[in-house]
Formats: C-alpha cells, sequence, structure tokens
C-alpha cells in the first residue's frame, strides 16, 4: 500500500518559478480512497462524535453519520509514519559505490500535521548527501521523508529526522535536508500572509563544515546551477 512518491529533479527548470509551482500537485498518496475499505475503532469514533458535538454539530445528522469512523481512519493513516523506521525502509537497498559527488532528490512532495494544531503543513523537501562507499536507492529517500512527515510534527524536528535518518543508514561524508512547507494553522487562522513559506535545513558533515559544498547544496535545493568555481 505504500504509494510511490514523485520525484521531480528538475523538470521545472527552463522557465521562471510561479506561484502554483510553489503548490504541489494533488499526489497519488493523497488520493488514496480512504473509504474504500475503513477499518473500525470504536473508541476513537466516540471521541470524534463528541468532537462534533462541541463544534455545536449534531453527529446523527445524515452528513455526518459516517464521519467519525472516516476521521478515525484518515487520522491513524496520516500517522501511520510512527509505525516505520528509516534502517527497515532502506532495507537492502544499500549498495556499495564509489561515487563520491553529490546524490540529491529535488522536490519530494511531503504532507505533515503539525503538533500544536493537528492542521497539515505540506510542501516539500530537498535531500543531498555525499557518499562515503555507500550509495542508496533514490526511490528510498522519499520513503524516509514519507515515514518522518506521517506523524504529529513540527518541521524543525522533521527536517533534522530526515538528515539523522540518512547519517545513520549510510553514514556519509556530508548530509543535506532543506524542507519548504506552508503550514494552514497559520494560513487559515490569518496568522501569517496566505503565501510566506517556512524554510528550515539541517546539515551534516561536508554540509556544515565546507562552504563550497554548502553553497553547491542550496543552489540546487533552490533549482539554481550552482556558480561555477
Ligand atoms: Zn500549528
Amino acid at each position: 500500500m505504500t504509494p510511490t512518491a514523485k520525484h521531480d529533479t528538475g523538470a521545472r527548470a527552463g522557465r521562471p518559478r510561479t506561484h502554483a509551482d510553489d503548490v504541489p500537485e494533488t499526489p497519488a498518496m493523497w488520493s488514496q480512497d480512504l473509504d474504500a475499505a475503513p477499518e473500525h475503532h470504536p473508541e476513537f469514533e466516540e471521541l470524534v462524535r463528541r468532537m462534533l458535538e462541541l463544534v455545536g454539530e449534531d453527529p446523527a445528522r445524515d452528513g455526518l453519520v459516517k464521519t467519525p469512523q472516516r476521521v478515525a481512519n484518515s487520522l491513524l493513516w496520516l500517522t501511520r509514519g510512527y509505525d516505520v523506521d528509516a534502517a527497515q525502509i532502506v532495507g537492502d537497498a544499500v549498495f556499495e559505490e564509489t561515487h563520491s559527488s553529490m546524490v540529491m532528490v529535488r522536490d519530494i512532495e511531503l504532507y505533515s500535521l503539525c503538533e500544536h494544531h493537528m492542521l497539515p503543513f505540506f510542501g516539500r523537501a530537498h535531500v543531498a548527501y555525499i557518499p562515503d562507499g555507500r550509495i542508496v536507492g533514490l526511490s528510498k529517500l522519499p520513503r524516509i521523508v514519507d515515514a518522518f512527515a506521517r506523524r504529529l510534527q513540527v518541521q524543525e524536528r522533521l527536517t533534522e529526522q530526515v538528515a539523522q535518518a540518512i547519517e545513520d543508514v549510510l553514514a556519509p561524508r556530508g548530509v543535506g535536508v532543506v524542507v519548504e512547507a506552508y503550514h494552514l494553522c497559520m494560513m487559515m487562522r490569518g496568522v501569517q500572509k496566505q503565501n510566506s513559506q517556512t524554510v528550515t535545513s539541517a546539515v551534516r558533515g561536508l554540509f556544515r563544515s565546507d562552504p563550497r559544498t554548502r553553497e553547491e547544496f542550496l543552489a540546487l535545493a533552490q533549482g539554481r546551477a550552482p556558480s561555477a568555481r
């Protein structure tokens, strides 16, 4: 049931970025039909029914009858990252390889829930590392991001956890992670302007100690060509 994450490795490079580019397209993982085979979680559903009452609704009215079950299934699905760890995801997809230049996967779609309001934040992650004799199958990087995104999170910790997971699994010469996200808890409540993005980064190893590596990484993460040296 694991959705295939899409990595866009630069299809947008040929034209100027617009606001529309900053809002990710609806990914397959989001359209998965949660209501197709719903499970029952009686205790959870009872709590949702009570929440509906507390916001002034009538849980018995037609449109809301199945809502507690849907909410329970949906929230459990959206927090399923608690059940996985990075080593398990990577499995045997680690390969001996002498390649020693930066490897980057850009524009990994990301959907998470802020732990303060349990409202979504969403955007993109850019993940890079410099191998030290070992590389990982590229499709594993979006899955690592997904594992940490599908939890109650703060963006800063999510960014650090992804970097740390790659460090733990690969022991590379360096790791860099940038996350750009929109937070509905700010946007819907008018705390911030609609289009302001929160950007966080985490760097380890050469990405921290070597300014040229850091500059190359940030340029690639922003979709710029690294400056020639
Ligand atoms: Zn929040």
